[in-house]
């Protein structure tokens, strides 16, 4: 199988690559064309995965292609844009067909969960490592950006967290899957591998929240960038921070609240907004909580009960440091 035909059997024709309202061109060509709606911005962002860094040597394909869009897609959750299409540059190691396909149809069922095509990309040969660029449209002036933060507004975060974070010893095999217990490790396994990107959220908070973004590298870290591009200070009142059940059953309660401080991967959206909006929003999302403040200053403050500072020991992974 040649370079084309491998591109025609898992890509051109796999069901992440059919249709797309705002697709005028797929695969095939030079380029794919895309409508945006009138009105409408086009939110792009890329995002690269690298065997041995970003995901586990011999990490099931069909896992792997649900995750690495997943996780793309998350970007457009948090500007709160709908997704378009993506495309997919793919370095592969050899061809192996049971892998492309097993990959194809891990992207095809996460692209079909998030309503977004496949419209081109690329194929070559090195170190298995996979980017992916995708498309959305957001009506113009309302996509969610860091800077919007106003002192005053509440800071949410859309679910519980730490379970991303908390599954990477148990998929890393590090941990001997016969002591968890069988839900414990089916629902770490479920964060880590099927990360699920608030869009129906991301969507709903356009024109309400005043600044998001989505955790990917912990909510201390994450939430330093809202408080550096705002201008302002975020205090979190560390009992307030939901932790995922999975996290505290497999490391405690203190190691699971690491997680979910500054483990990363859980894929949640970090927003502030005015207090009056909190009502309607958690009768439409019950998972959202509000776990601190906006306040003039600078910088994340962890906040204990009595209102005191937490000293953070750790803030959010980082690559380089
Ligand atoms: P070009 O040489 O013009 O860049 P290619 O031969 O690389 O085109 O690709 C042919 C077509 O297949 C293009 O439309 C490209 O977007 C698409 N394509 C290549 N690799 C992939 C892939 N891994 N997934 C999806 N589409 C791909
Ligand atoms: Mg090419």
């Amino acid at each position: 199988m040649n370079e084309f035909e491998l591109i025609q059997h898992f890509f051109t024709r796999s069901a992440c690559a059919q249709g797309g309202e705002n697709v005028s061109l797929g695969i095939g060509d030079d380029c794919a064309l895309l409508q945006l709606p009138a009105g409408h911005s086009c939110a792009v962002s890329t995002d690269t995965l690298v065997c041995g860094i970003h995901f586990p040597e011999n990490s099931p394909a069909f896992l792997l292609g649900q995750r690495a869009l997943a996780v793309a897609v998350s970007d457009l959750a948090a500007m709160g844009a709908t997704p378009i299409g993506f495309t997919l540059a793919l370095t592969l190691p050899q061809i192996d067909a049971a892998w492309l396909q097993a990959f194809s149809e891990g992207l095809s069922a996460m692209a079909q969960r998030c309503a977004i095509t496949l419209v081109g990309g690329d194929t070559t040969r090195g170190p298995l490592a996979m980017t992916m660029t995708v498309m959305g449209a957001v009506p113009k002036q309302q996509a969610l950006l860091r800077s919007g933060a106003q002192v005053g507004d509440v800071l949410c975060v859309s679910g519980p967290l730490g379970a991303g974070a908390a599954a990477v010893p148990v998929v890393l095999a590090e941990i001997d899957p016969q002591t968890i217990a069988a839900d414990t490790q089916q629902q770490l396994l479920a964060a880590y591998w099927s990360p699920q990107p608030q869009l129906r959220l991301g969507q709903y908070l356009r024109g309400k929240a005043h600044a998001a973004l989505d955790i990917s590298d912990g909510l201390l870290a994450d939430c330093g960038h809202i408080a550096k591009a705002s201008n302002v200070c975020l205090q979190i009142q560390q009992a307030r921070v939901p932790v995922a059940t999975a996290a505290q059953q497999l490391l405690g309660d203190a190691a699971a609240l690491d997680c979910a401080l500054s483990g990363g991967d859980d894929y949640q959206l970090a927003f502030t907004l005015a207090a009056h909006e909190l009502t309607q929003l958690q009768q439409q999302f019950p998972a959202v909580q509000v776990v601190g403040q906006v306040c003039a200053g600078a910088g994340v403050q962890l906040l204990d009960d009595l209102g005191q500072p937490v000293s953070q020991r750790r803030s959010g992974y980082q690559h380089f440091t």
